[in-house]
């Protein structure tokens, strides 16, 4: 009797860090019990063996940054039945998205000896604003266990279920002192979505925002806070200007401080 064929998966990279591939690389418990159910079937990273597509799901790290890469995330687009974007890259532009509010043309001929070379966009932007994406999951770099979560999901035909909530939460089930009210420490925690299991306050440091902003995040409010607790508009707009700087919420937050 013929086996049944596996599901196909594929890892595709854009501008990125390569941070959210190793992540999925990470999980070391896991991966082999994913690949029962799944045949990996391209994914340089970990092999250069390439099945060719088209593709059950892939997975997408990375952001849009040059015309080349426009033109081939239609290529992975149409090869793909369901496409998943992973990381602050691909769903919000990365940090590289802080070209976005500069000229990028300055940047390119201070960096290059011979800016002539490159040839790049002038903005780094989200796979969304160039295909449709099947889900986004967040994170810089993403949460392995957020990965298998919408694998499983994914294969079994229901939506992933991922937090939907602030770091705040994840503070307080966790007891950790709140390093905003009790040291003063910047900590952009209340307008960003859960996911680290709030990492950086477990260690008396702020949230740098990895995950993105979280569902209808008060970001007014909190810039209000801490002006009121004297930090400087040039450091407001450092604090939401960050791995999620192009996110939508952040890039106006930043934007309505940035003289
Ligand atoms: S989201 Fe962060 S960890 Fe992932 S590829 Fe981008 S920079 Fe690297
Ligand atoms: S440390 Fe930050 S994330 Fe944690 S409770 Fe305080 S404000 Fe929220």
């Amino acid at each position: 009797m013929a086996r049944k064929r596996k599901p196909t998966l594929a890892v595709w990279k854009f501008a990125s860090c390569d941070g959210c591939q190793l992540s999925v690389l990470d999980l070391e418990d896991e991966l082999l019990a994913i690949t029962e159910h799944l045949e990996i079937a391209n994914f340089l990273e970990a092999s250069r063996a390439v099945s060719r597509g088209p593709y059950d799901i892939s997975l997408v790290e990375g952001s849009i940054t040059t015309p080349h890469d426009a033109e081939r995330i239609h290529q992975v687009r149409r090869a793909s039945k369901i496409l998943v974007t992973i990381g602050a890259c691909a769903t919000a532009g990365g940090i590289q998205a802080l070209r976005n509010f500069k000229n990028v043309k300055e940047y390119v001929s201070i960096v290059y000896a011979s800016p002539e070379y490159i040839e790049t966009l002038g903005k780094s932007t989200p796979i969304a604003d160039h295909v449709f994406v099947d889900f986004e999951l967040r994170g810089c770099p993403i949460n392995k266990y957020q990965l298998v979560e919408v694998l499983t999901a994914l294969l079994h035909g229901r939506k992933p279920v991922t937090p939907s909530y602030g770091v705040c939460v994840e503070c307080k089930r966790n007891g950790t002192v709140c390093v905003a009210v009790a040291q003063g420490t910047a900590c952009l925690g209340p307008v960003t979505n859960a996911g680290c299991n709030a990492l950086c306050p477990a260690y008396a440091r702020g949230c740098f925002g990895c995950f993105g902003p979280k569902p209808a995040p008060n970001t007014s409010a909190l810039a209000a806070f801490w002006t009121d607790e004297g930090m400087r508009r040039l450091d407001l707009v450092r604090m939401f200007r960050n791995f999620n700087a192009a996110a939508e919420a952040f890039r106006k937050e930043s934007e309505a401080h940035d003289a």
